[in-house]
């Protein structure tokens, strides 16, 4: 059965794209951190990230590179601190989240609730600075 995130790259299930090329796609995580958290992620299905082939890996870091350039334009932040964990779902995905201080990234802390004007809103205004 495809991963969640075959299925939102398929188009199946709706999210807040705010990136895409042949190989990679980045979006918004539905329970964000802060604001712009975004998840970066093959198209190829794989689960652990160590998993992926030299070629993917690499390509999944470069893509990720320029999602956090545009990321850190949109939504102004000391930086863009990213993560992998891969406990909830087993498709290999890097998190990327502005933050301002080193509280800003727990993934233990109650998560944003946004509204979905709201993150149509970010992940437009991060789609548009991606280049
Ligand atoms: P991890 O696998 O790295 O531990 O966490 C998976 C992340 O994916 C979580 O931050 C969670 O909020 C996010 N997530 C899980 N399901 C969905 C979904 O259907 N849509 C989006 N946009 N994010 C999701």
């Amino acid at each position: 059965m495809p991963s969640i995130f075959s299925r939102i790259i398929a188009g199946e299930i709706p999210s807040y794209k705010v990136a895409e090329d042949e190989h990679f796609y980045a979006f918004l995580d539905i329970n964000p951190m802060a604001e712009g958290h975004t998840l970066v992620v093959p198209k190829h299905e794989v689960d652990y990230i160590f998993d992926l082939s030299d070629e993917e890996y690499a390509g999944l870091h470069l893509f990720a590179k320029r999602v956090a350039a545009a990321l850190e334009k949109a939504m102004p932040c000391k930086r863009i601190a990213t993560a992998v964990l891969g406990m909830e779902v087993p498709h290999a995905h890097i998190h990327l989240v502005p933050i301002n201080k080193e509280d800003d990234m727990n993934f233990r802390a109650p998560k944003l609730q946004l509204s979905a004007e709201r993150l149509a809103q970010i992940a437009s205004a991060i789609a548009s600075k991606f280049e």
